[in-house]
């Protein structure tokens, strides 16, 4: 189960791989596509339905036994962007000495200085010209050796670089790609090794090369360590590791012999570490739209909005829970005071309900009553996070998802240290955990 997960991880460095690496695992187990430019037709118990948006969010759907109105539905969400770097538009600069390095800007929150001093990669997508404008065909890509480095400024020139060093992220945060050998490689150093992947899957020249959204990541594998191997580091753990529990647990349950009481959703949005306001994102109505258009085809046909489809959807949303999994904090042995007095999540120590007076967190009693009751079924230590009340913390999927589908439920992930590093913590039981408490919570 481990390595299914640290195999995941390498092979996806940005949305867009952990997005098409899902997609392929849905259909190896029966899932097809569904083309929303297209009437859905009907809908059977037991059916197996994708959806994807932009590339970058993934939406899969195991119809159950019962009619959503009668039944509602299961969903779990995650996100599948991490912080990074991206790579703007003409980002060749060509210094001093041939040094060629690349403009970027920040994606999200990273912890910038963990970017230093290691080999990085590129990856994403690249975009060229297709049959007409309106449809251009879209290349992933990901360089699969060690390819740029942000180095650090020598410490004999800033001595005071382990008291704390503010880091300006147009001017300390530019990886280096390479030397210039030949005049013909000025400005082109980038757009050549861009090519060259994409001549791996296809025949382009430069000329077709119209756009691309791409991205730094880590070159190095994920990979265990500790006494006992106890513990994983790897880029990206928020929240590909809640990403993959998730899956785990929906193919778990799409290979049993019947299908589930309830209709389970696995919902992967993107961009939830930029405030999810995309259409890929948790803010979008395209979830809510899917689920409508189940309804409206269980029901017999599209009656609109007066109509038996719609009011099926409202019902089953009041039937519904919702589990939004992303990563929370672990315990951290060095920094005690940075955490609240009475409710410390271990590492190790299970699946971590998040709670906040606030309501950043969908959690309630009553939500959180209902998963720590999966988790005891599922035989799984389950936790409990609040911030310190004098920090102030993050947010996540679930109360933004709920201005679109107001859903019952909770937020919780897994505990992982030094989140939005380059290199996060987890554990390894934990991983292990989500996915036995996810299938408990899909199988009901
Ligand atoms: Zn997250």
């Amino acid at each position: 189960m481990l390595s299914r997960l640290l195999k995941f991880l390498d092979a996806s460095p940005v949305n867009f791989f952990a997005v098409k690496n899902i997609i392929a695992e849905l259909e190896a187990a029966g899932y097809r596509r569904f083309d929303v430019q297209k009437p859905l037709g009907s809908v059977a118990t037991g059916d197996k339905l994708y959806a994807t948006k932009n590339d970058s969010s993934v939406f899969a759907f195991h119809i159950g036994m019962q009619p959503l109105a009668q039944g509602g539905f299961h969903l779990l969400c995650a996100h599948a962007d991490s912080p990074t770097f991206r790579i703007k538009p003409n980002a060749e600069i060509t210094c001093e000495g041939r040094i060629a390095k690349l403009n970027t800007e920040v994606y999200g929150g990273p912890i910038m200085s963990t970017w230093f001093d290691r080999p990085l990669t590129i990856a994403g997508r690249v975009i060229l010209r297709g049959a007409d404008a309106f449809t251009p065909e879209t290349v992933l890509i990901h360089v699969g050796r060690p390819l740029l480095q942000i180095s650090n400024l020598a410490i004999h020139f800033n001595r005071q670089v382990n008291d704390g060093v503010k880091l300006s992220k147009q001017k300390d945060m530019l990886p280096i790609l390479g030397l210039i050998t030949d005049e013909l490689e000025r400005g082109n150093m980038l757009l050549n090794i861009i090519l060259e992947e994409v001549n791996r899957q296809r025949k382009a020249t430069a000329d077709d090369i119209l756009d691309f959204d791409l991205y730094l990541a880590d070159a190095q594998p994920a990979c265990t360590f500790g006494a006992h191997d106890e513990f994983i580091s790897s880029g990206r753990l928020d929240d590909l590791s809640m990403c993959y529990a998730g899956l785990e647990a929906m193919l778990a349950t799409s290979n049993m012999k019947c299908p589930p009481a309830t209709t389970n959703v696995l919902a992967i949005f993107d961009n939830e570490e930029t405030g999810s306001q995309t259409k890929q994102g948790a803010a979008s109505p395209f979830l809510a739209s899917l689920l409508q258009r189940i309804a409206i085809a269980q029901s017999g046909g599209g009656k609109g909005e007066s109509g038996s489809g719609m009011e099926a959807f409202y019902q089953a949303v009041e039937r519904a829970f919702m589990v939004s999994a992303d990563n929370a904090h672990a315990w951290h042995p060095n920094y005690s005071d940075k955490y609240d007095p009475t409710n410390h999540p271990m590492l190790g120590g299970g699946p971590v309900i998040k709670f906040n007076a606030a309501q950043k967190y969908a959690s309630d009693a009553s939500s959180a009553a209902v998963f720590a009751e999966i988790c005891r079924q599922a035989d799984v230590p389950c936790q409990r996070f609040v911030n310190h009340s004098d920090v102030a913390g993050g947010s996540t999927l679930g109360n933004i998802l709920a201005s679109s589908l107001p859903l019952r439920g909770v937020d919780m992930g897994n505990p992982i240290l030094a989140m939005h590093s380059c290199r996060e913590t987890g554990a390894v039981a934990d991983h292990e955990y989500a996915v036995r408490a996810f299938t408990e919570f899909y199988a009901h």
